[in-house]
């Protein structure tokens, strides 16, 4: 069985129709202002297709990790702003997810408008465990869209998630899969079904825990696995250097090593920088200076420095593997790209990407996120996807919970 496409819904019409978006609109703020509205604009054209075709468009999504309870700071409120800003269709916002507000701004909503829920992640619910719970949010939402209501998921960065806004509720509701999330898993398959060779893949960022457990899975398909970012620290104290208060995942020293010794038996090699930018404390204007990987702890600041980037000779070996690849995935800044100082390994890494004849994928929020804020022009790469654990999972050949659901 294959899902049904949003132009399937489009066919059966819409007009008058309340429809339930599951959107990505986990966008990074500060000040409580959007800072990358990569998602937002990636997620417009769903929804502004549905309101052009009269639909009544609800829309449910995430911001952050608010574990379940109504949490100012992650409120949906300066994404409804950002939308407004850049949507042609009229946005309004429900102060709640299924309560009184949501209720009543359901019942004004216009054919042709777009109402953006509270951040669904404020009712535990969302996330449990239990299925009977999932299961009964599932259907206080779907009980939102009345008589003729209809589901489309969109939210490719949550579909690897079994969550009642993403899995559970395609079983209330006719349920339809989004175009952005037809056009991620489009590139995708062309990643997993015969990628041109060499295929490289570049991993790094903080989520250390996550993304140490996707290389077993990525030995066997990839041809080299380039560590940057938080991650690389686990790698370096499996390997017996000091690696300083850097980001390290003390429980996975033993998994670590295990990928050393797999990764010469599946033909994959493993590249890990040769140098770091030791930082005296995490803040931008932190004194830093360069380290060969094996006397991390010998600078001015001692086992109190923490690695905040690759080095130089690092990134320039990065560049190289990826110039000689065919086709190149990358999830996971190489370091604290927020903070200048931070984010040379970064561009560096960008760089060679836009520079390359092969096939690129960027894949991640905040990867995306420093493509755009270090100034790089999305089209110098083959496709910036939307989704960082979701696209990794898939090319790990997991089967993601909002996919099956829709029937793919
Ligand atoms: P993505 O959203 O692209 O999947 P992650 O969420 O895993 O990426 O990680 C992004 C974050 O990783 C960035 O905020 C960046 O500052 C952080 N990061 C990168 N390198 C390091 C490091 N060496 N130490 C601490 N944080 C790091
Ligand atoms: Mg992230």
């Amino acid at each position: 069985m294959t899902a049904k496409t949003l132009e399937s819904l489009l066919s059966e019409g819409v007009q008058g129709r309340a429809v339930l978006v599951r959107s990505d609109l986990n966008v990074p703020l500060a000040d409580g202002a959007v800072t990358d509205d990569g998602r937002i604009r990636a997620s417009l054209p769903v929804l502004e297709k549905l309101a052009r075709s009269g639909a009544r468009v609800l829309v449910t999504a995430h911001l952050g990790r608010p574990k379940g309870e109504p949490v100012p700071e992650f409120s949906l409120s300066p994404v409804a702003a950002r939308m407004q800003e850049l949507s042609s269709a009229p946005v309004k916002r429900a102060e709640d997810l299924t309560g009184e507000s949501a209720r009543s701004a359901v019942a004004e909503l216009a054919e042709g408008e777009i109402l953006l829920l509270e951040n669904v992640r404020f009712d535990p619910r969302e996330t449990s465990k239990d299925a009977a719970e999932r299961g009964a949010l599932a259907q206080e939402l779907a009980a939102l869209t009345g008589q003729s209501g209809a589901y489309v998921n969109d939210a490719f960065g949550a579909v690897h998630r079994a969550h009642a806004s993403v899995a559970d509720i395609a079983s209330q509701l006719p349920a339809y899969q989004g175009d952005l999330v037809a056009s991620e898993l489009q590139v995708l398959k062309r990643l997993t079904e015969s990628p041109e060779r060499p295929y490289t893949v570049v991993l790094g960022g903080s989520k250390v825990s996550d993304k140490l457990a996707v290389i077993e899975n990525l030995l066997p398909k990839a041809d080299a696995l380039l560590i940057g970012g938080g991650m690389v620290f686990t790698f370096l104290k499996a390997q017996g250097y000091g690696i300083g208060g850097s980001l390290v995942e003390n429980d996975e020293l033993e998994t670590v090593k295990g990928f050393l010794e797999q990764a010469q038996q599946k033909d994959c090699r493993i590249v890990l920088p040769t140098d770091i930018v030791m930082a005296a404390s995490f803040a931008a204007n932190a004194e830093h200076e360069i380290l060969p990987v094996d006397s991390l702890e010998t600078g001015a600041h001692g086992a109190d420095a923490l690695g905040l980037d690759i080095g130089p000779a690092s990134a320039e070996a990065f560049a190289a593997e990826v110039a000689a690849s065919r086709t190149v995935f990358w999830n996971g800044p190489m370091g604290v790209f927020e903070m200048e100082a931070f984010s040379k390994g970064t561009a560096a890494l960008a760089e060679a990407l836009t520079q390359s004849e092969a096939f690129t994928v960027v894949g991640g929020g905040d990867s995306a996120a420093a493509v755009r804020a270090l100034g790089f022009d999305e089209s110098g790469f083959g496709h910036i996807s939307t989704g960082g654990g979701a696209s990794l999972e898939y090319l790990e050949g997991k089967t993601l919970p909002g996919i099956q659901a829709l029937g793919a």
